[in-house]
């Protein structure tokens, strides 16, 4: 399956890629860090050097050179004894290698003394250093020797060059400036050995902290990407199954169309919708569902293609495409038989049918959401039909869902007693008498209002909804019946059952427990079947209606004329009573090809030793041609339109003696 697609190589390229930017982003902070760190170490330790030549040359003035001097000012010279001693210090301190250079100099700037003749008797540069000392500054700075604009001869060593005020004699006062320049290499020894060891030490550090914030970044931009990808996955997934959701599966199925295109094979979009989920909710709560649910899409995405794709669209309802199909009917039939399967769900084996429908294309521009509804439509109908997988056709579209909805509503209706019975009597034709009345079925639905048979019944016809609808209808047109009889009125009362009640072997038992448990003899219950549910299981049928016939209840064939019942089949069932259809009754005196017909039947009727009874009479000219041709009972809204059970009690008072109570027709 494409959700689940595996790409490994892809995912550790893009880890190398993402490694590599976190390293170069890190080390870039911790560069410049390291490069500021070195240049100001480099600065203080200059600092320090030049600090250290500084305190030197206050020592060499202070201690050696000031006590040689007169307390006169240098400017007119060193006497000559001034000047041998002064010649005897920087033999020991030059000679030593601890003194590179020593000027003595006047408060203007001129070179007095000078340790190796050079410079002598020249004046510095204004700006020179020589005359801030004259004005009493001590300044320091690193140079080589012979660097001096004054100076001649190749440059020499690195030097520490100070000039600082000499003072002398007493009081002491200024009398001239120290030049003095002194060696840098044991300073710059003693500076660099120190810092060798903190650019170790810095190394360490910064190597430190560059790890620390490569694994900080790492781990942060890791969270964040996984919660990244939590969020993406939750937009386009089912929390429940982790299956894509409407969001993924309409771009999938775009680009499903797409790809069909060039290769020219059809997709097949299509909704799985699971037939009685809703009652295993309700009856064993939202947890088993959920994990039936969890179950049933692992198993579907189990047994799809790679390519092809499954999601939830919410409740019990999944969405596929098939891509490059070849026989998807086929293939929806094999997932049916997967997802129906028993699955194990808290200790229960729960077995669930699905209902698919689909629809095939190859259009590259077809609108998903249309092509969804196309499914859905071909589902409902799959549903209705119980035939499992249905393939959407434009002439299924006149699918109501309204009455989809209501289907959904009618066990909940039955259960809260919404369903109401209304009684249409017969009466006999030839005395004017009421000897039966027929169960009419109303549901009086909450919102809805009363609704008619055909409203709902053809839904329930389609599941096993019509057994429980069926017996609430026998139960309760026996008990009413009951209760007329204790009343006084004694009728028979007709009671419709479905095709699908006769396919079942123990219909007959289920209606004589019904008989037995109201108290009411099986002579005043008539069975009204109609041709068409005869021939779904002729055979069954025959069985059912025969052991009916056997304990005693009437057998009528309903809308009689409508289908084609064999008439051998018809002279082989235990019928009792040919019911003409209305559609024959009803214009007879218009169309006299139905008059001709109806007659046919009441002669054919009798001839099988059958009772015939017309319904949808509607004028007094019709009920009197089916007395003359001899028809034996009459229904329609001439003499009543079905009745609420008062209605019919009222109605039955007021026609007085022409009441029928408890005289059952010889002929039946
Ligand atoms: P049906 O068994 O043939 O019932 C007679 C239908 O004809 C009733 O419609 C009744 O109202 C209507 N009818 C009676 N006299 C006349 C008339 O003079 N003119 C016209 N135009 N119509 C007349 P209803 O009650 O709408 O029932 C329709 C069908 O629904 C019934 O046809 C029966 O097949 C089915 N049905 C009703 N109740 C039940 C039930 O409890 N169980 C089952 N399985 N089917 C039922
Ligand atoms: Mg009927
Ligand atoms: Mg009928």
């Amino acid at each position: 399956m494409t959700g689940q697609m595996d790409r490994p190589s892809a995912a550790r390229r893009s880890t190398a890629r993402l490694f590599g930017v976190y390293a170069a982003v890190t080390i870039v902070p911790v560069l410049i860090l390291g490069v500021v760190l070195a240049v100001t170490f480099r600065n203080d330790a200059n600092r320090r050097g030049l600090a250290e030549g500084r305190s030197e040359a206050a020592l060499i003035a202070q201690t050696a050179v000031e006590p040689r001097l007169n307390g006169l000012p240098l400017r007119a010279g060193l006497t000559s004894a001034e000047n041998t001693d002064m010649k005897r210090l920087v033999a020991l301190a030059v000679g030593g290698h601890d003194v590179l250079r020593l000027r003595l100099r006047g408060l203007d700037g001129r070179v007095v003394f000078s340790d190796d003749g050079s410079g002598f008797g020249e004046k510095g540069d204004d700006d020179d250093e020589a005359l801030d000392a004259a004005h009493g500054a001590v300044v320091a700075r690193l140079t080589r020797l012979n660097s001096d604009g004054s100076d001649t001869g190749a440059q020499g060593v690195s030097a520490v060059e100070v000039y600082r005020p000499l003072r002398a004699g007493s009081p002491s006062r200024q009398v001239g400036v120290l030049e003095i320049y002194l060696p840098y290499a044991p300073i710059a020894h003693d500076v660099d050995s120190g810092l060798h060891r903190l650019y170790l030490d810095l190394g360490i550090g910064l190597l430190a902290l560059y790890a620390l914030l490569f694994s900080i970044t790492a781990s942060v931009s890791r969270r964040l990407r996984r919660e990244a990808a939590i969020n993406a996955f939750l937009a386009q997934h089912d929390t429940l199954t982790e299956l894509p959701n409407r969001v993924q599966f309409l771009s999938r199925a775009k680009a499903a169309l797409a790809r069909a295109e060039r290769s020219g094979q059809p997709v097949a979009i299509a909704i799985i919708d699971l037939d009685h989920f809703k009652d295993i909710n309700d009856t064993l709560g939202h947890g088993s569902g959920d994990q039936l649910l969890t179950e049933l899409a692992r198993r579907i995405s189990a047994n799809m293609r790679p390519g092809d794709t499954v999601a939830r669209l919410g409740g019990d309802e999944f969405a596929l495409i098939l891509c490059d199909v070849s026989d998807a009917e086929q293939a929806l039939f094999r997932l049916r038989s997967v997802i129906a399967g028993e699955v194990e769900v808290r200790g229960l084996s729960l077995a669930v049918t699905p209902s698919i429908g689909f629809e095939l294309v190859t259009e590259p521009d077809a609108d998903v959401d249309i092509l969804l509804q196309h499914a859905e439509v071909a589902m409902y109908l799959a549903k209705e039909h119980h035939s499992g997988v249905v393939r959407y056709a434009p002439e299924l579209d006149h699918f109501d869902p309204t009455n989809l909805s209501l289907a959904g509503e009618l066990r909940r209706g039955i259960d809260a007693g919404e369903l109401v019975l209304h009684y249409q009597p017969q009466s006999v034709i030839a005395r004017d008498e009421i000897e039966a009345v027929e169960a009419l079925v109303r549901w009086q639905h909450p919102s809805r209002g009363l609704l008619s048979p055909d409203r709902f019944l053809p839904l329930a016809e389609q599941t096993d909804l019509i057994d429980t609808l069926t017996d609430w209808v026998l139960r309760a047109a026996l008990a009413e019946i009951r209760g007329l009889r204790e009343a006084g009125t004694d009728v028979a009362v007709a009671v419709n059952v479905s095709a699908r009640n006769i396919a079942h072997a123990d219909f007959a038992e289920q209606v004589i427990r019904a008989l037995r448990d109201a108290d009411v003899p099986p002579d005043r219950l008539i069975v009204e079947v109609t041709e068409t549910a005869l021939l779904i299981d002729p055979e069954q049928a025959a069985r059912v209606l025969a052991e009916l016939a056997d304990a005693g209840v009437k057998i009528s064939l309903d809308d009689f004329g409508r289908g084609q019942t064999s008439l051998g089949y018809l002279s082989a069932l235990p019928v009792h009573e040919l019911k003409i259809d209305r559609s024959l009754v009803s214009d007879m005196c218009q169309n006299p090809a139905h008059a001709a017909i109806v007659r046919s039947m009441i002669e054919l009727g009798h001839n099988l030793s059958m009772r015939v009874v017309a319904e949808g009479i509607e004028t007094e000219d019709v009920l009197a041609d089916l007395g003359e041709y001899g028809c034996d009972l009459a229904q329609g809204y001439l003499l009543a339109r079905p009745m609420t059970l008062a209605q019919l009690e009222q109605w039955l008072t007021d026609r007085g003696p022409r009441r029928v109570a408890g005289t059952p027709p010889s002929s039946l």
